[in-house]
């Protein structure tokens, strides 16, 4: 697909228990800064609350794999072992047509892929939490994992973590105000920034 038009792409990314998906809502609410949600398609099942078409498109694995082979993503992570993740082509254009900016919450490694394939107008943050030990309690607070699930999502923070420098900004999530405000700040100097397309070269 061509991405020679379209508005600007926000990328937030963190280890799982963060707060990402927390400020990454808050942005949402702010109407000026013309966002909407890239809603990704996982093969993991919903929890709790969340509905399809909404907070994912949940898919078969079949079905995710065969969005791999005709080439509809973006981008795709097996984010965790059997659950895969991925942006589709057509959410960025469904966005797009709406005259919106996107926005992501999405792992490092597919935050990081976007910002490669679109240096000039993805904005990627990183969501730091003030320890691991702190991200332990807050998932377990969260109660929607089992502790083998929680254990695993431990493990990779480690390594997200050690992505951090990469992203264009780092936000240290110690207090959630600051936080908040912070991230509404960053995105929207991002926003005001003027972007010439024509000068992009962000096809892979
Ligand atoms: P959860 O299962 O907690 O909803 O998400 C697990 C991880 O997958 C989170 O870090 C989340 O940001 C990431 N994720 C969600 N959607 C996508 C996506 O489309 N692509 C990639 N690469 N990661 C995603």
């Amino acid at each position: 697909m061509t991405h020679n038009k379209g508005g600007k792409l926000i990328v937030f990314s963190a280890p799982s228990g963060s707060g990402k998906t927390t400020i990454v809502k808050h942005l949402l609410k702010q109407d000026a800064l013309n966002l909407e949600f890239s809603v990704s398609a996982t093969s993991r099942a919903a929890r709790g609350e969340e509905e399809h078409g909404k907070d994912y498109y949940f898919l078969s694995l079949k079905d995710f794999k065969q969005h791999m082979k005709d080439d509809d993503f973006l981008e795709w992570e097996e984010v965790y072992r059997d659950n895969f993740y991925g942006t589709l082509n057509s959410e960025i254009e469904r966005i797009w047509a709406m005259g919106k900016n996107v926005i992501f919450d999405i792992d490092v490694v597919g935050g990081l892929r976007i910002k490669r394939k679109f240096p000039e107008r993805t904005l990627a943050v990183f969501v730091k939490p003030p320890s691991v030990e702190e991200l332990k309690i807050r998932l377990k607070k969260r109660k929607t994992e089992s502790d083998e699930k929680i254990n695993m999502r431990i493990a990779k923070a480690s390594v997200e973590m050690a992505t951090a420098p990469r992203f264009d900004h780092i936000i240290l999530n110690d207090n959630l105000d600051k936080a908040l405000l912070e991230a509404e700040n960053l995105v929207m100097d991002h926003i005001l920034k003027p972007f010439n397309t024509d000068n992009l070269n962000e096809e892979e």
